[in-house]
């Protein structure tokens, strides 16, 4: 590991790029002091062709940013002879989901796009809030877990405009997606963006015009992506659970033997064994790993007699599901029993307020069809 890579000082774009390889990180060339991909030759500025079909990737140059993201020593060398660029990692390709929170400033957007998906009653006071740091937090807090950002034990980097990557592995060979927190389609939080497949994220160690990318605090390797944020991001459309072949854009892998839907499985069995092995599910079908995750989120509150966010749980795991159904991916019946099972085993005896909080997230979600891309 190059020594002032891992102290957090700065470095030698070369020595930056040839240390992300090492960690098996994919990297591209960033056009000089700037954050944005090194640009396209002339010939495929004009994106006449799919990064698939290009030329220039095979003939070793950079052309469609991430898309040319390499490994190889020789190739990184040849990038950055003359350190004129700066590195990118792409996410995806190298196991990585990287949330990136802004602070950007500006006007709250409307309280359904604050935390998508969890309703912010009018008479709470959202005074003061102001950042992804912020929403981040509140979301985290819904599951009892310190904000990523104070995650101590993971690698982090702060950014020129104030802002934080937080950097985690995403469990090979699990899939998920970018999104932009303004995003119409999946967000997970307002001013906190996913770098996952389809992105990339600047490496600790780049300068450009604005300031440096620089790693804080004394890790420096990306830790397992937390069980609870695996949830949220399920939750919120970031699992990719199908293969859509596209070229390092997206995961490969086929649906039914997802690792994402084993890891899913196999928490939801962690939780407690006896967890209701129907899930309302009948025998043939293959639960969606989208389900299992949602459904194990709330079996994690069985551990404990009452509270553990249990209504937060229940109204995020109603509005997956109902997200779920309105695209035709669960039958409605299906995921209503579901439901019930799961809150009956995890809270027995309040089926009554358990109903209330089903058809409420139901409702809500129904009107969010959460499509294998994300929400509509
Ligand atoms: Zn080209
Ligand atoms: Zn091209």
């Amino acid at each position: 590991m190059n020594a002032a890579v891992a102290a957090g000082g700065e470095s030698s774009p070369r020595a930056v790029a040839r240390w992300c390889a090492a960690q098996g990180w994919p990297v591209h060339p960033l056009s000089r002091g700037t954050k944005t991909p090194a640009r396209n030759c002339p010939a495929c500025r004009d994106g006449a062709h799919a990064p698939a079909g290009c030329p220039c990737r095979r003939a070793g140059r950079w052309c469609h940013g991430f898309h040319a993201a390499t490994t190889d020593p020789a190739r990184i060398d040849a990038w950055w002879s003359e350190d004129r660029f700066g590195v990118g990692v792409s996410c995806g390709p190298a196991g990585l989901v990287v949330v990136d929170i802004d602070a950007h400033g500006g006007e709250l957007p409307s309280r359904l796009r604050l935390l998508p998906g969890i309703p912010i009653a009018a008479d709470v006071d959202l005074t003061g809030l102001a950042s992804g740091f912020h929403t981040l937090a509140v979301l985290a807090a819904l599951h009892g877990e310190r904000s990523p950002a104070l995650d101590e034990g993971t690698l982090r980097v702060s950014t020129p405009s104030g802002g934080l990557h937080v950097w985690y592995r995403a469990e090979p060979p699990a899939g998920w997606l970018s999104s932009a927190g303004s995003g119409r389609n999946r967000a997970l939080a307002w001013q906190v963006d996913v770098r996952a497949y389809g992105g990339y994220i600047v490496a600790p160690g780049t300068v450009t015009r604005a300031g440096a990318y620089t790693a804080v605090g004394r890790c420096r390797t990306p830790a397992p992506l937390p069980a609870w944020l695996a949830a949220e991001l399920t939750r919120t459309g970031h699992a990719a659970d199908s293969g859509d072949g596209g070229d390092g854009a997206g995961p490969r892998w086929p649906a039914r033997t997802s690792g994402h839907a084993v890891a899913a499985r196999q928490r939801v069995l962690r939780v407690r064994p006896g967890f209701p092995a129907s899930l309302g599910l009948s025998g043939r079908q293959e639960p969606p790993a989208v389900l299992l995750a949602v459904l194990g989120d709330l079996a994690a509150c069985a551990a404990v007699p009452s509270g553990a966010g249990f209504t937060e749980r229940l109204n995020r795991a109603a509005y997956t599901v109902g997200g779920l159904i309105a695209a035709g991916r669960l039958e409605a019946g299906v995921g209503e029993r579901a439901l019930a099972d799961a809150a009956a085993w995890v809270r027995p005896g309040q089926s009554e307020r358990a109903r209330r909080i089903i058809a409420g997230g139901l409702a809500a979600g129904r009107a969010r069809p959460l499509y294998v891309g994300g929400r509509a």
